[in-house]
């Protein structure tokens, strides 16, 4: 058997940034990973961080690549019936803005930091599960190269993602409430330059469509498709010739094209559940929670979590204070819910659902035209984009 004071299960975003502010605040951890390091550092997901990720990583000593390779962009365009429309993220929320930044790259910051402070991080761990967690004492068990090991400790930090084992362990004590959609994201890598400096996000009659980028170098787009869409039926041609079609302008405009050297396709969804937390066992992330990738929220409130949840340890070591572990769920619900809302609405607001009909199409059109005309409007998308305040 073998003891700590906080156990973190999962080293996505949420684990490692949560292992890493521990430290900082003098709290113990031990943190477990299913996969491989090459598999975690190697994973294309976000790409989008809000101003409040940024500085929350910096405080924590990790940003000095992201700082030097990131891309920081003060607005987004919305292009509908042929025509382009910036919101100008920056100019209204104070000077707010976003960083384009992979989330392999955040989570390979983190891997170098916590290896460099010589701490635990057990990666191709298996057999993992949770032990009484309505306990002072509650335990995670696994096997680590060839043994079976106990873990035992004060708190678990259930980061394990959506598949994970965590939310599962304490089911009954959770009720769910969830959102299928009936469409999905096919995503690509290419070797391409940008053809924007900023990203476009476009309702095009054939679907949506989002221009993104990676660096300088490669580009990251997204088209809307079916959940069940087959790749096959998706070669490199049919693909830019979709993504030209969505993003074409009444004054004409080309992507630059180039190699394709990543494609797959992403569900989507909306999913919470509350609380989060039941015992000594804290979700944190996807663990408890999946919004639909429209925001651009998923591993930004991931993120919010982790630094709600080192604030209630931080207290709860320095004085035996239980109130912030307490109210960890309610805390972070708040924003969970605020950011369901909004990625919900840039979703419905974006998307066109198989069968929509032509009334609903052009309510549709008159929200856009509404979002890019009023500046109440504008503001509300641009705040929730950049992302609220921090707790
Ligand atoms: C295509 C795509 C695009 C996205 N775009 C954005 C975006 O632009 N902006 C944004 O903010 N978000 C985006 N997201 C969402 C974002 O990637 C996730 O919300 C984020 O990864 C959540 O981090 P996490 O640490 O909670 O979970 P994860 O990243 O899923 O990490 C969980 C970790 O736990 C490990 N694990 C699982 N089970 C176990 C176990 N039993 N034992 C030990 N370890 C285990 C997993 O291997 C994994 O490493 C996107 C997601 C996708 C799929």
């Amino acid at each position: 058997m073998t003891e700590t004071q906080v156990a973190i299960v999962g080293a996505g975003p949420a684990g490692l940034v949560l292992a890493r502010l521990l430290k900082r605040r003098g709290v113990e951890a031990v943190v477990l990973e299913l996969r491989s390091r090459d598999y975690v550092e190697g994973r294309v997901r976000a790409g989008v961080l809000e101003q409040r990720t940024v500085d929350l990583l910096d405080e924590a000593g990790v940003a000095e690549r992201l700082h030097r390779e990131g891309m920081v962009h003060q607005g987004v365009e919305l292009r509908f019936g042929g025509r382009s429309h910036r919101i100008d993220l920056s100019g209204l929320t104070g000077g707010r803005k976003i960083t384009v930044y992979g989330q392999q790259e955040v989570v390979k910051d983190l891997i170098a930091a916590r290896l460099e402070s010589g701490l635990p991080l057990h990666f191709e761990v298996s057999d993992v599960t949770v032990a009484d967690v309505e306990s002072e004492r509650p335990a995670v068990r696994f096997t680590h190269e060839g043994s079976e090991v106990e873990l035992r400790c004060d708190v678990i930090a259930g980061c394990d993602g959506f598949h994970g084992i965590c939310r599962p362990a304490i089911a009954s004590a959770l009720r769910v409430f969830e959102r299928e959609y009936p469409f999905a994201w096919l995503g690509i890598l290419a070797n391409a330059k940008p053809s924007s400096e900023e990203l476009i996000y476009a309702n095009h009659a054939n679907g949506f469509a989002l221009h993104s980028m990676r660096s300088p170098e490669v580009i990251r787009s997204y088209l809307q498709c079916r959940p069940d869409e087959d790749l096959d039926e998706w070669p490199d041609e049919r693909v830019w010739e979709e993504l030209q079609t969505r993003f074409e302008l009444d004054e004409g405009f080309s992507l630059n094209e180039g190699e394709i050297f990543d494609k797959g396709v992403t569900p989507m969804r909306s999913f919470v559940v509350e609380p989060m937390q039941h015992g000594r066992l804290f979700l944190a992330g996807d663990a408890a929670h999946i919004v639909p990738p429209t925001g651009a929220k998923g591993l930004n409130l991931a993120v919010a979590d982790v630094e709600v949840l080192a604030s209630a340890l931080e207290s709860f070591y320095g004085s035996g204070d239980t109130a912030g572990l307490d109210a960890y769920s309610e805390q972070c619900l708040r924003r969970v819910w605020r950011v369901q809302h909004f990625s919900s609405w840039m979703t419905s607001m974006l998307h066109r659902p198989p069968g929509q009909d032509p009334f609903e199409a052009k309510l549709q059109l008159s929200q856009l035209e509404y979002v890019c005309s009023s500046h109440a409007a504008s503001t509300t998308l641009a705040e929730n984009y950049v992302g609220l305040e921090r707790v």
